[in-house]
């Protein structure tokens, strides 16, 4: 049988070879709860410590601004409620934008039932938000601004580095989902001014179930987790050693491996681009187009076709990709991305995400050229007969 052909690593990773190394010894004869005292504690501690470090490092952090979560989800609802409830003294308004994960959309929802007023930024035909947007958003009862670093369905990287110096300017709290960008886009917070940014580590090898939130020292937060004096006292639960170690190993072979796995993951989503729109009559290219679109990303839309059944006319060829986002798929209301870049709903059915990653090679790209077309074909003649 031949391999299957995985073009999905926007919905998660294959761990790495470094997170697995450092993950084994803590699923087998090492273990220690990393708030005790004896010698176990302090291994588990050392583990710890030492992935703050790493992740610290990555985004040009102080390690005691890193706090571990259980992945991207709990990190953007922490960020928003946690900043949301520890600034409601100063007002009650929040500016995000239409395309932000749900994540970060479904938490504001559930603030505005609280008595939070949220600014939803509409984006351009691109996925695109533009920074006076948001200045012009500001009021004076503004107390966070939350803008996805890069949007996980079309690829759309944000320019989040002059939103900040924006919301620096006015002494808005600034928080960045950086979960889709993290390792194809450099991140820092001394750049974007960010106070807050989320990462989730299977979206960069590393173990499902871990992520970090930075939190900018002095920044004011309630915790969302009560409990023990876990993580500075912000965050109780007792650390996920094995995963929170893989988290640190893999940051930083993501950060090593980078320019070189941009580089190739950048010509091959190009010739995946180029080839589909050369091959395949009536579709459309989501998100833009070159250096503002994350490396590993191709987003498309086939007029006439369900996007479901391209879907599973794919799997059935050995090609795992996605209809849209992971979180969405299975359900059948249209993309909140594609509407909000103002696709009509025949587009918007026919969509289907191609992402690529460390592992993707030349052959696979072309494998799906040569199968794609057909299928789009096929399934436009069963519609048309
Ligand atoms: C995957 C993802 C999340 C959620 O992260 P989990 O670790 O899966 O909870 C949040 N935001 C973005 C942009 C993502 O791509």
């Amino acid at each position: 049988m031949r391999d299957r052909i995985y073009l999905d690593y926007a919905a998660t990773t294959p761990l790495g070879n470094a997170a697995r190394t450092a993950m084994l010894p803590w699923l087998g004869d090492l273990f220690g709860n990393a708030s005790s005292v004896h010698g176990n504690g302090r291994e588990a501690r050392k583990a710890c410590e030492k992935a703050r470090k790493q992740i610290a490092e990555a985004i040009g952090a102080e390690p005691n601004e890193i706090y571990f979560t259980s992945g991207g989800s709990e990190s953007d609802n922490w960020a928003v409620k946690g900043t949301a409830f520890a600034h409601q003294k100063a007002g009650n308004h929040i500016i995000t934008t239409a395309i932000e994960h749900h994540a970060i959309l479904n938490t504001c929802k559930w603030l505005e039932k609280q008595g939070f007023s949220i600014t939803y930024l509409p984006v351009d035909e691109e996925g695109w938000i533009s920074p006076e947007q948001v200045e012009k958003a500001i009021t004076n009862r503004t107390i966070l601004i939350s803008v996805m670093t890069a949007n996980n369905e079309i690829g759309t990287i944000e320019p989040v580095d002059e939103i900040g110096k924006i919301a620096r300017h006015y002494r808005i709290p600034f928080h960045t989902d950086a979960v889709q960008a993290i390792g194809s886009v450099p991140i820092s917070c001394q750049n974007t001014g960010a106070d807050l940014i989320s990462l989730s580590a299977h979206k960069f090898y590393g173990p499902q179930g871990v992520g970090a939130l930075y939190i900018r020292s002095g920044l004011k937060i309630e915790p969302l987790i009560h409990g023990g004096n876990q993580e500075r006292g912000l965050r109780a639960g007792t650390n996920n050693v094995a995963g929170i170690a893989g988290m640190g190993a893999a940051i930083s072979e993501c950060m090593e491996a980078a320019p070189n796995v941009n580089r190739s993951v950048r010509e091959y989503r190009d010739r995946l681009i180029r080839g589909i729109i050369e091959r395949v009559p009536d579709c459309r290219l989501n998100g833009p187009e070159g250096d503002r679109r994350l490396p590993g990303n191709c987003h498309f839309s086939f007029d006439g076709i369900e996007g479901e059944a391209l879907l599973l006319r794919l799997d059935l060829a050995g090609i795992a990709c996605s209809g849209g986002s992971a979180c969405t798929s299975g359900s059948p209301s249209p993309s909140h991305v594609l509407d909000a870049i103002g696709l009509n709903p025949s587009m918007m059915n026919g969509s289907l995400r191609i992402t690529l990653g460390r592992h993707t090679t030349r052959d696979e790209i072309d494998e799906v050229l040569n199968v794609l077309p057909e299928i789009v074909q096929q399934l436009r003649c069963m519609r048309g007969s």
